[in-house]
């Protein structure tokens, strides 16, 4: 499966927005912020700071100052990580900073101006032309999903139904790994295809929100493309690469206030920045590399991003900052952010034929298609041939006719069969030789052959139609989808990567030189006069001078983590004192108005679905499989109506004491016939049948009706105590009557 093992850190760049109209008026002139583009460093003042305070520094992959272009952006940050995606890597790219700071204009831009094309539409055109100019053995299928969390709830935005429809699971698979079960997905096979989805997905965001501006701030939108490339391969087969690409733009970074809310809108509060936490707590576990816990599992948004932070995936962050000076707080923290995710390592690795790859199924139907029309046109060809009676040779590239030919000829067909049947018809109207019930019936028979024919042609032409639709979502190599790509154009842009390439790498170069100029002074060492003396230890000097201020501003930041922490620590206390207060309140009536028993048995029935984190009850009616346990009888009971002890057994076989018959109670026979009916009977017939036989007596089989249980043997009805008795019932009858 893999190609390339090595591991390598999430690049992250930095962007600074324009003040804005509202800031220039307002504040002083210029920004708390100065970029050097050139070693890539962000140098942040602090306005409410003496001057002697020490700035603060931090260095990233790249900056991008308030007049950078979207495609320097585009170039030199995020074309390589596409191009890796083309190739079969996963790849991630996420916004992230405070609301209004650039996060949407980075990812999407204005669509209509070329120049302020974001990250996703610059994606789409790479993506296609990269499709439309390589090789032509080379089959593509682009796939593109879009989502949104929202209040820890994933929503498709693509489902037409999105404003009704619940929210979707995760789930995980040991292939390819965390993934949204039922999410839509759209094959799309142009650039215009695939804006056509974005647009869809953009005004589901829309509708959904009662006001966009706060809905966009909290919720988090991923659009995903899967790029699938078939290729042979030395061995001959076709190999399918998968590039999976996420485009996340975040929630905005600024805390939500949590200040005095109580219950449900405490809970969504809560909610509203989960995801965000839960992510800042992944980057700071995986950037620290020492904890061997990742939470990955606390929210949505970081089970999603798993592979890309610290998992299978190139990763690129775009932390966007204000440069107004109010908002110099949640700047530094978006700094900070940033500065920890540049640890993170990665292990991207190509995914070559996973099992889960579109591609293939794609691949199998088309061909299973094709050998259905070809043997369609095999038995019309036969047909053809029994009706011209001319022998019909089978050419041997049947195979690479084209579509249109096989049509062609089939068309043809159809229309001499039609022409055919409707000849004969007529002759079988002009023949006179024949009964008017024989050639009804003949041309009934020709009529149905007609429709028969028809029926076919339909067949065909439904088969044709959906193996062209399912052909023409596959993106073959070489075929020109995109106009615009001459050679010139070509060029101008092989030269602008040549550029940004090189830019890369001398900002690069300057960071490591920065680095060892530290170093390298104190190799310089060996001095002849006392002049050079004197220089060296000026140098020292500055250098010690240097370090302390280094220092100072490493004490500076500890005292700003620490407050931030005391900050972050006070709030979670104050969130947790709203529960405990309402957990009371709970407690407080569940044990005064509930009935201890009714509590008792829900709390038997409550279990914790983690995956859905959320208590669940168990259904009341056992399952199918239990309930069907239950059903099957003991062995001790088998033949029995219940279960019954081998002494017992052995004692019924016997016919022994009553006891031992399970079903003795049918034995009582108190279904009796009165005995003044009895009496009755016999008063007249008494002189008749002078000494009735006990046995042969009616007045027995009618008066008595003995169960026929299934221990009941003619012995032990005799031997029974009340069959005695009720002998000596009929017995003593007669006798009274005498
Ligand atoms: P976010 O998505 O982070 O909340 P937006 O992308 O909506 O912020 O940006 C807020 C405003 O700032 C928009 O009007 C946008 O056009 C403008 N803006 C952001 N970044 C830039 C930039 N680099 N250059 C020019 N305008 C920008
Ligand atoms: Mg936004």
């Amino acid at each position: 499966m893999s190609k390339n093992k090595s591991s390598e850190s999430v690049k992250v760049v930095v962007r600074c927005r324009p003040l804005n109209r509202k800031e220039e008026s307002n504040g002083p002139a210029g920004g708390i912020i100065q970029m050097d583009l050139r070693l890539g460093q962000v140098i942040l003042r602090n306005p409410r700071a003496p001057p002697s305070e020490p700035q603060k520094t931090f260095t990233f992959d790249a900056v991008y100052d308030a007049n950078s272009k979207q495609r320097d952006l585009y170039d030199e940050s995020v074309r390589p990580l596409i191009d890796s995606v083309l190739a079969g890597f996963n790849g991630t790219i996420f916004a992230y900073g405070q609301t209004g700071t650039g996060k949407t204009y980075t990812m999407q831009g204005a669509w209509m101006d070329p120049e302020k094309r974001g990250v996703i539409p610059n994606a789409f055109d790479h993506i296609f032309t990269h499709i439309s100019r390589s090789q032509s053995d080379k089959q593509y299928l682009v796939r593109a999903s879009y989502l949104e969390i929202y209040r820890e709830e994933v929503r498709d935005l693509l489902d037409p139904n999105h404003g009704n429809a619940r929210a979707l699971e995760l789930r995980e698979s040991p292939d390819t790994g965390v993934y949204v079960q039922d999410l839509t997905s759209c094959v799309c096979k142009s650039i215009k295809e695939i804006e056509e989805v974005m647009n869809v997905g953009n005004q589901a965001r829309a509708v959904g929100a009662t006001d966009m501006n706060e809905h966009s701030s909290r919720s988090h939108a991923l659009f995903l493309i899967t790029v699938e490339c078939s290729q042979p391969g030395p061995d001959g087969r076709k190999h399918i690469r998968v590039g999976r690409l996420n485009l996340v733009d975040l929630a905005g970074s600024e805390r939500q206030a949590k200040t005095g809310v109580q219950g449900e809108r405490l809970k969504e509060a809560a909610k509203i920045n989960l995801s965000l936490s839960a992510l800042g707590n992944v980057i700071s576990a995986l950037a620290d590399g020492r904890s061997s816990h990742v939470p990955y599992r606390d929210s949505k948004l970081t089970r999603l991003l798993q592979d890309s932070l610290g998992g299978n995936a190139k990763t690129v962050m775009v932390a966007t900052l204000g440069p107004a000076p109010q908002h110099y707080d949640e700047t530094l923290t978006t700094l900070r952010y940033a500065n920890r995710a540049k640890n993170i390592q990665n292990q991207p690795k190509v995914n070559e034929d996973p099992k889960d790859a579109l591609l293939r199924e794609f691949q199998r139907e088309i061909a299973r298609l094709r050998a259905q029309l070809n043997h369609r046109k095999w038995r019309s060809q036969q047909k053809k041939e029994q009706v011209d009676g001319e022998g019909w040779e089978r050419d041997g590239d049947e195979d690479t006719e084209g579509e249109e030919e096989v049509e062609k000829e089939a068309e043809e067909y159809v229309k001499q069969e039609e022409q055919r049947l409707e000849r004969e018809k007529e002759a079988i109207r002009g023949d006179r030789s024949l009964l008017a019930d024989e050639k009804q019936r003949l041309l009934g028979e020709k009529e149905r052959m007609m429709g028969d024919l028809r029926k076919e042609q339909e067949a065909t032409e439904q088969l044709t139609a959906r193996y062209k639709a399912m052909e023409s979502k596959l993106l073959v190599g070489g075929k020109n989808i995109i106009d615009h790509t001459n050679e010139q154009q070509k060029m101008l842009e092989m030269k602008r990567q040549e550029i940004a390439e090189q830019s890369r790498r001398e900002r690069e170069i300057q960071q490591q030189m920065m680095v060892q100029d530290d170093e390298t002074l104190e190799l310089r060492e060996t001095f002849t006069s006392l002049q050079q003396e004197v220089e060296a230890k000026t140098k020292k000097l500055k250098k010690y001078l240097k370090l302390y201020a280094k220092l100072q501003c490493i004490k500076a930041e500890i005292q700003d983590v620490n407050d931030e922490h005391v900050r972050s620590r006070q709030e979670l206390e104050q969130t947790q004192n709203e529960l405990t207060r309402e957990l009371k309140f709970k407690y407080l009536i569940i044990e005064n108005f509930i009935p201890p028993e009714e509590k008792n048995k829900i709390m038997n029935r409550l279990t914790f679905d983690p995956e859905e984190d959320q208590w669940k009850f168990q259904p009341l009616v056992p399952a199918e499989s239990k309930s069907l346990q239950m059903k099957k009888r003991p062995t001790s009971a088998v033949g029995y109506k219940r279960p019954i002890s081998q002494y017992a057994r052995v004692a019924i076989a016997m016919g022994a004491h009553s006891r031992y018959r399970a079903e003795n109670i049918m034995f009582l026979e108190l279904d009796m016939t009165p005995p003044n009916t009895a009496s009755l009977d016999r008063s007249t017939e008494a002189e008749s049948n002078q000494s009735p036989s006990l046995d042969s007596s009616p007045t027995k089989d009618r008066g008595v009706r003995k169960s026929r249980s299934w221990c009941q043997t003619p012995k032990s009805i005799t031997s029974s105590s009340s069959n005695v008795s009720l002998a000596a019932c009929h017995t003593a009858t007669p006798a009274a009557a005498q």
